[in-house]
């Protein structure tokens, strides 16, 4: 199989192990697009077309404020409230000035208020991925190898490449593609829920005295992780 645009960080994140490997994926892209949207898509009329219209999540709002330059994110702010005020103004208030029709003014102002350009494009990466770990999992025995030394995959993930594999590995492929899937899900999630036990019990008081190890320390976080692939970011990022 040759390598594509998609292999070689697919590769990079599966030799990481450092969590579940979409979520390294996914991080990256998100890290990549913020930059870019606070750097080079400045320049792009497309791009701003396309990031006024859309608009962001508050996650990936809140990955901006994080970042340097103030005055690009508040470019960015500018337009896309001039587009939604032109919107508002000229679809929605000429709407309800005919007859209110409730329903249809909510879901034009939702949709512009739900979209975010960064996790549509991410979307759209996120399928690439799916179909290309699976091709590789099915085609490359050192890449099935390195699959299953994967600490875990986290449940949306899971999810993805479970919806994802009939489509690539046929009915037989599938399902030993699942077995092994949900084998190393599995086995995260038995550890993942002793630690946080092992948590809980920390704060009774017949448990004092007893250290945590360090996993178990950050159980909690460790299962937001695992549940919503939600990681706090890097103090000195
Ligand atoms: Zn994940
Ligand atoms: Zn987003």
């Amino acid at each position: 199989m040759k390598e594509t645009i998609y292999t070689i960080p697919i590769n990079e994140a599966f030799e990481a192990q450092c969590g579940c490997p979409l979520c390294t994926l996914r991080r990256k892209l998100e890290q990549d697009s913020v930059e870019y949207i606070m750097g080079a898509a400045m320049m792009e009329p497309d791009v701003r077309i396309e990031t006024n219209r859309r608009g962001f999540c508050g996650k990936h709002y809140a990955q901006m404020l994080g970042m340097k330059g103030r005055l690009s994110l508040a470019l960015t702010l500018e337009s896309r409230l001039g587009e939604i005020r032109n919107y508002i103004e000229k679809e929605a208030v000429r709407g309800f000035g005919k007859k209110l029709d409730a329903a249809r003014a909510a879901e034009l102002i939702r949709g512009t208020a739900n979209g975010c350009f960064v996790c549509e494009r991410i979307a759209g990466y996120e399928e690439h991925y799916y179909k290309n770990i699976l091709h590789m999992w099915k085609n490359i025995p050192e890449f099935r190898a390195l699959f299953e030394q994967q600490p875990y995959f986290c449940l949306e993930h899971t999810a993805g490449l479970l919806a994802h594999a009939p489509e690539v590995l046929g009915k037989r492929g599938f399902e030993e593609f699942d077995r092994i899937l949900i084998e190393i899900v599995d086995r995260y999630l038995k550890t993942l829920n002793e630690d946080v036990s092992a948590f809980c019990q920390s704060f009774d008081y017949r448990s004092a005295g007893k250290p945590l190890g360090e996993a178990q320390k950050i159980a909690p976080e460790r299962a937001i992780e695992f549940l919503s692939g939600y990681k706090e970011p890097e103090k000195n990022a």
